[in-house]
């Protein structure tokens, strides 16, 4: 099998471009989960204070074979910690056995609490403190980025967004790549709904590649550049979505699936959510 790709940041840091996300599981099922993603081959790992299990990628990471510096753990500021981002990070990095994490996310920029600008200065100094190598964002659209930038003049090295076939996120993703922020792909497989899989040209490529329809997907992320970081705590789903490094999707593939593209949010929008 073909080795797992990088992306490599404007900070001069890189990660992996396929990661586990681990959102809806119980301590005990991310444990078990990104254990097994260790395994399979999979090192990064996504969690978020929110999820409440961080505890368990910690003893993961802590039981695992696979040294701490070949590990990428990437957790996220909560909504209500944006005026202290420091403390925040200090608990989920307790919870996490860590000394640092290697990317750190304000979540949501909740525009109507009017306090992102803040979180963001937190995770600077956070950054400068060693407490995360890399800093970035999650949710956040133009006009939040945009403020970021100027009233800072650091730039997240990712923005960690709703992309699947159903809502693409083309100009925001334009956007982005033009500032030098990578895009990560959060809810990347529709969450295993809304007929994704059952489209025909994802069938159909499945067919053709000899890949179930959500290796299909997950090529499609990473065949335009974008990191992904697909959810499962299912031992077998784990291991096939990470079979996806020996085949690459045609660009007039790329363009069919791009067709599928209905603006269908499964998340809350960032500008409202709060
Ligand atoms: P996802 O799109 O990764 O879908 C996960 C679901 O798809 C699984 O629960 C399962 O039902 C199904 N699935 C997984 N592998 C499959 C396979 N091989 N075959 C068939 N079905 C399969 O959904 P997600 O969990 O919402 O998103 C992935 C990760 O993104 C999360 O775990 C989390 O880490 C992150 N996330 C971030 C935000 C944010 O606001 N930043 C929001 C949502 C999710």
């Amino acid at each position: 099998m073909s080795a797992q790709p990088r992306i490599t940041f404007h900070d001069g840091k890189s990660m992996p471009q396929l990661g586990l996300g681990v959102w809806q599981a119980s301590v005990e099922e991310a444990r078990r989960a990104a254990l097994k993603a260790i395994e399979v081959g999979y090192r990064s790992i996504d969690t978020a204070a929110i999820y409440r299990n961080e505890e368990g990628i910690g003893q993961a990471i802590k039981d695992s074979p696979v040294p701490r510096d070949q590990l990428y753990i990437t957790t996220k500021l909560w909504n209500d910690a944006h005026l202290d981002a420091r403390k925040a990070l200090e608990t989920s990095l307790r919870k996490l056995q860590l000394d640092a994490v290697d990317l750190y996310l304000i979540h949501w920029p909740t525009p109507a609490k009017d306090n992102y600008v803040q979180a963001w200065k937190g995770l600077i100094e956070l950054q400068k403190a060693g407490l995360t190598r890399s800093i970035g964002v999650s949710n956040f659209h133009v006009p939040h980025l945009q403020r970021l930038i100027d009233e800072t003049g650091v730039v997240p090295v990712l923005n960690q967004i709703e992309v699947h076939p159903l809502l693409q996120q083309q100009e925001l993703r334009a956007w982005n790549v033009a500032h030098k922020i990578h895009v990560e792909s959060w809810s990347p497989l529709a969450q295993g709904g809304e007929g994704v899989f059952d489209q025909e040209i994802i069938r159909a490529l499945g067919k053709k590649y000899g890949k179930t329809p959500a290796q299909i997907v997950i090529r499609w992320h990473l065949d335009q550049g974008l990191i992904v970081i697909p959810k499962s705590v299912t031992p077998s789903r784990i291991e096939e979505n990470f079979q996806v490094f020996d085949f690459r999707l045609e660009p007039d593939e790329l363009a069919r699936i791009a067709t599928l593209d209905k603006g269908k949010r499964l998340g809350p929008h960032p500008d409202q959510f709060s």
